[in-house]
């Protein structure tokens, strides 16, 4: 009588398993795309009414299933996927656990149609609480349609703990796109109450990325790819001034599935560092593949955490990629090759000389980068490869990641590791190779009004005389309006200037902000300004011009990017007050400018991330006349 224990029912049991993997309607979704993906489908369709609480349909051109798979399908720990202990080292599929059918058919009423290529009939399976209501033999298209209905009918806690539509919806549309956006070579349409929201034609990561994202993106991605021989990199990492205000389109895979990973964003944050306001968030799309005897995939299958078995390779490894595919994008092209020494060690530059090498190697960014790029007058074909090897001091011979764990990792101590890495990041010069300098009292020489040639210690810079200006009135901004103003110079006789109404909102908006930046202007009248005071550099007679174009160009920043307000109005001025091509240059103001330079924080790159100088150097040069 004291015993206490009883079995639950059947029912019961399978409807608290299935609270683990089917927690809304948007984990139904995730779980039969990846069904349908799994299947080898070219075109999936995703339906869904009331946010999926009434329906959830996939309906797939996929392998399909057999009478008895279908009827298997539904059983609990029933998957086509594994059939040994070692096909768990080897998982390739989303899913493995033959966990998602069963679950979705203890808390929904759900209807299967099925047909494989060869069968000549196809399978109907309706199935409600776990129970099969019917069974029968149905034609149908090659492929698979689940319909599920109607989601936690029979576990009404759970679905009164829905949340509202708009909600749910957007956790659907997330899981869609996470999977959408890993598989751009299948066709995906989502379908909501009737209406077509996403209709996604098969095409390049690229474009994928664009329909799902936005067409913002269409100009402004910079491609990461990295290969070696213990992973893969590739994707695309958003040029700096598309970072916005939120972390929104952050997206990692780990062999082809979504992650959520802290650590690895980290690392990408890293690569950015100095490139973008230190609030904002970097757009990314990042694919890594590898062993997936490397992973733990021992997680819970909704879970999006996932566990390596080196992350520290794994970090530095995203890190290098990150800020060299930057690097690409923002100082090329560049003979010098300024980047930390782990990313030239990557097996693809290191090791190109068997014919797998070479494979490789080619297939990496920085073959490309120097095949064609740059070196493309003196290494235009393979037989002249040997020579790329030597552009490297001694080359060691580790191998390519453990080098690159040696680089990033093996100097400091775990527990600083983290912080140092981000610390010696902070410039994309690397510390490798020796610090740029400007050689002093060698004179310059300035190229069409435009470009400024400089002697350095390794060779020689052209620099740009905008993108450079552009760079130090940023820098020097930034630190005005930290609390050292900016000094002010008074005019005798102030100047008024009346505006379109908007504008003289927006100038009355940004005046705090100006006045740390050495402007003294007060609102005077309607729509009417009064300039008491400008920076010391502006040239006096320019300032209704000036604040006019200021305007201008804050209007612009507006449009592109969610940077803080304060931070678009550096970024106008900056732009703004920076000498123009076609202006010449005295040899003082040239000098003043090199100075200037490369005291900043971060010389090499203008603030929204072009270059600045490009850096050739001596033993190129040599090289390029064959001495
Ligand atoms: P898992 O995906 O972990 O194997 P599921 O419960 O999601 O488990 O699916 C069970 C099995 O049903 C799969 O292993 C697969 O064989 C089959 N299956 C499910 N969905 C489809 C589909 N859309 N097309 C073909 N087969 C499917
Ligand atoms: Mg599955």
């Amino acid at each position: 009588m004291s015993d206490k224990i009883q079995l639950l029912p059947d029912n019961i049991a399978n409807q608290i398993a299935a609270g683990e993997v089917i927690q809304r309607p948007a984990s139904a979704v995730k779980e039969l795309l990846e069904n349908a993906v799994d299947a080898g489908a070219t075109e999936i369709k995703l339906i869904v009414a009331d946010a999926g609480k009434s329906l959830i349909q996939v309906i797939d051109n996929g392998s399909g299933m057999s009478e008895t798979d279908a009827r298997m399908s539904f059983e609990r720990h029933a998957t086509s996927k594994i059939n040994n202990i070692d096909d768990l080292f080897r998982i390739r599929t989303m899913g493995f656990r033959g966990e998602a059918l069963a679950s979705i058919a203890a808390v929904a009423q759900v209807e299967l149609k099925t047909r494989k290529t060869e069968d000549e009939t196809g399978t109907l399976i309706e199935i409600e609480n776990s129970v099969v209501k019917n069974q029968e033999m149905i034609a149908f298209p090659k492929g698979t349609s689940i319909a599920m209905k109607n989601v936690f009918f029979n576990v009404p806690a759970r679905r009164n703990f829905l949340k509202s539509n708009p909600v749910e919806m957007r956790h659907i549309v997330d899981e869609f796109i996470r999977v959408a956006m890993a598989f751009p070579e299948i066709f995906f349409s989502l379908t909501a109450n009737g209406q077509e929201i996403f209709h996604l034609e098969k095409g390049t990561l690229k474009q994928r990325i664009v329909h799902l994202l936005g067409a913002s993106y269409n100009a402004k991605l910079v491609t990461v790819q990295e290969k070696t021989d213990y992973l893969t990199i590739y994707g695309f990492a958003g040029k700096p001034d598309t970072a916005k205000k939120t972390r929104g389109d952050q997206y990692f895979f780990v062999n082809n599935r979504f992650i959520r990973s802290a650590y690895l964003n980290h690392a990408v944050m890293s690569a950015y560092q100095a490139m973008i306001p230190a609030d904002s968030f970097p757009m990314y799309v990042l694919f890594i593949d590898l062993d997936p005897a490397q992973i733990d995939i021992n997680v819970h299958p909704t879970k999006q955490e996932i566990k390596f078995e080196d992350e520290k390779i794994i970090y530095a490894f995203v890190q290098a990629a990150v800020k060299h595919a930057l690097a690409q994008f923002s100082i090329m092209p560049t003979l010098n090759f300024d980047l930390d020494p782990g990313i030239q060690k990557l097996d693809a530059v290191e090791k190109p000389f068997t014919e797998e090498k070479k494979t490789n190697a080619e297939a990496s960014s920085l073959y490309n980068t120097f095949t064609q790029k740059n070196q493309a007058h003196f290494i235009d074909s393979k037989s002249e490869l040997k020579h790329w090897k030597d552009f490297y001091p001694e080359p060691k011979q580790q191998s390519g990641f453990k080098s690159l764990l040696a680089a990033h990792t093996e100097p400091v101590s775990d527990k600083l590791e983290y912080e140092q890495t981000v610390t010696a990041n902070r410039s994309l010069q690397g510390s490798g190779d020796q610090k740029l300098q400007l050689l002093e009292d060698v004179p310059m020489l300035q190229l069409h009004n435009t470009y400024i040639v400089a002697s350095t210690n390794t060779g020689y810079i052209l620099i740009h005389q905008q993108s450079a200006h552009e760079r130090i009135l940023y820098e020097r901004y930034i630190i005005a309006a930290k609390g050292k103003p900016i000094p002010i110079q008074r005019s005798l006789f102030p100047l008024t200037v009346p505006l379109a109404a908007a504008d003289a909102a927006l100038l009355q908006e940004l005046l705090p902000d100006l006045a740390v930046l050495g402007y003294e202007i007060a609102l005077f009248g309607k729509d009417t300004f009064v300039i008491h005071g400008t920076p010391a550099d502006v040239e006096t007679g320019n300032e209704k011009t000036a604040i006019e174009q200021m305007l201008e160009q804050f209007k612009h920043f507006n449009s592109e990017v969610k940077f803080s307000r304060r931070e678009k109005l550096i970024r106008s001025l900056s732009w703004q007050h920076a000498v123009k091509p076609g202006r010449s240059l005295s040899q003082q103001e040239m000098k003043t400018l090199g100075e200037e330079l490369f005291a900043t924080a971060q010389p090499n790159i203008t603030p929204s991330g072009n270059p600045t100088y490009i850096a050739f150097k001596k033993d190129y040069l040599e090289r390029m006349f064959g001495k």
